[in-house]
């Protein structure tokens, strides 16, 4: 069994069944994820008795590296094989003094969206908790002393909300100050496409910061271009917005990916404007990012400022994200693991 599939309850219930003393838990999980440990017999302040029940059903393994692509503007894309083969992608992102890391929570995703790369081959299946980890630990490993991983965003592959049992047990673990990776929960974000019941769930289980992919500002633009919209419209996912709890001046960021003649419009920004407004928000510009096959295009860049103004006129905060890592298709919407396709096709 994998050790990182365990919740520190869970870990606590084992070493209590196995007549291990409960304290040994909170020293399991500081070598797993403070210290970076890879095996049993480095923990050495546990008595060799225990190290060996542990061995004996634990493992602690970390991902394969397949390989690493360098952005010229510093991101940095992970391609890393899960053991049953499938392919999973992570990407870090240099911002002027810490970095943010991009990551999975599905094997593809189910979700469909229409502008979106790794919709192209439907869900191969859930991450594990110990995968959601490992895609931190193990690129954490790799940073020197002076680069500072501080931000995780759950905005690559997957819908995190979709995985959400695993998610949460992730989440746990990610932002646990005293025995875990000790991540600030405002600097942790999860994105979602909408699944509304999965969203309030979230809100009264953590206290991460909310991400929505909203992309369209009325339910026929959405519905076409995010198929989840049918199940959840605009209505019930603004009102799921509103109740969620959020500390004080917290906000919730709205993405919106613009892509020419769809969404780009001058009335498109008033509505989305006005649809925002009982929810504290800010908003975040994605200009679309192109991959092979894909009819969209971006906006040009007067169009997209022109939105932004919009926006401005009306008091939201509103940033335009610049892409980085275009080059090595490891901008938002472009992640793709392209190995699971040749997998299905041979
Ligand atoms: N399923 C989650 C997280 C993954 S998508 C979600 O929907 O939020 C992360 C972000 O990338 C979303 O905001 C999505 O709208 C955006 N995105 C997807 N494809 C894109 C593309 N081709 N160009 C720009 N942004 C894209």
């Amino acid at each position: 069994m994998e050790i990182k599939n365990y919740s520190y309850l869970e870990l606590t219930d084992w070493l209590a069944e196995n007549r291990v003393d409960a304290y040994r838990a909170g020293q399991i999980f500081r070598w797993i994820y403070t210290r970076q440990a890879d095996s049993f017999e480095q923990m050495t302040d546990i008595s060799k008795t225990v190290r060996a029940k542990l061995n004996g059903f634990f493992c602690n393994e970390r991902l394969a590296k397949v390989r690493s692509d360098y952005s010229r503007d510093g991101a940095c894309k992970y391609l890393f094989r899960l053991a049953d083969g499938h392919h999973i992608e992570s990407v870090l992102i240099p911002d002027k003094n810490h970095f943010t890391l991009c990551i999975s929570s599905q094997v593809g995703c189910a979700q469909n969206c229409r502008f979106c790369f790794t919709a192209r081959g439907g869900l191969i299946r859930n991450l594990t908790v110990a995968e959601i980890l490992s895609q931190i630990r193990d690129i954490a490993r790799d940073l020197n002393g002076n680069q500072r991983l501080t931000n995780i965003v759950f905005m690559g592959m997957g819908e995190p909300l979709a995985n959400y049992r695993n998610l949460i047990k992730a989440l746990h673990i990610i932002t646990d100050r005293d025995v875990g990776l000790n991540f600030s929960h405002r600097r942790v974000t999860v994105s979602t496409a909408g699944l509304v019941p999965r969203l309030l769930d979230l809100g009264n289980q953590t206290r991460v910061s909310l991400a929505i992919s909203l992309n369209a500002a009325d339910n026929q633009t959405r519905n076409w271009l995010m198929p989840i919209n049918r199940v959840y419209p605009l209505e019930q996912l603004l009102e799921a917005c509103r109740q969620y709890p959020l500390e004080h001046r917290q906000k919730i960021t709205f993405e919106y990916v613009l892509i020419k003649g769809v969404n780009d419009s001058q009335q498109d920004a008033q509505r989305l404007a006005k649809l925002l407004r009982p929810i504290k928000s800010k908003i975040n510009l994605i200009p679309f990012n192109a991959h092979p096959g894909c009819p969209f295009s971006c906006p040009p860049e007067s169009a997209v400022l022109q939105f932004q103004q919009i926006l401005r006129n009306y008091r939201y905060t509103t940033t335009i994200r610049k892409s980085k890592g275009a080059d090595i298709a490891a901008a938002c919407g472009q992640l793709s693991a392209a190995v699971n396709r040749n997998n299905h096709q041979s």
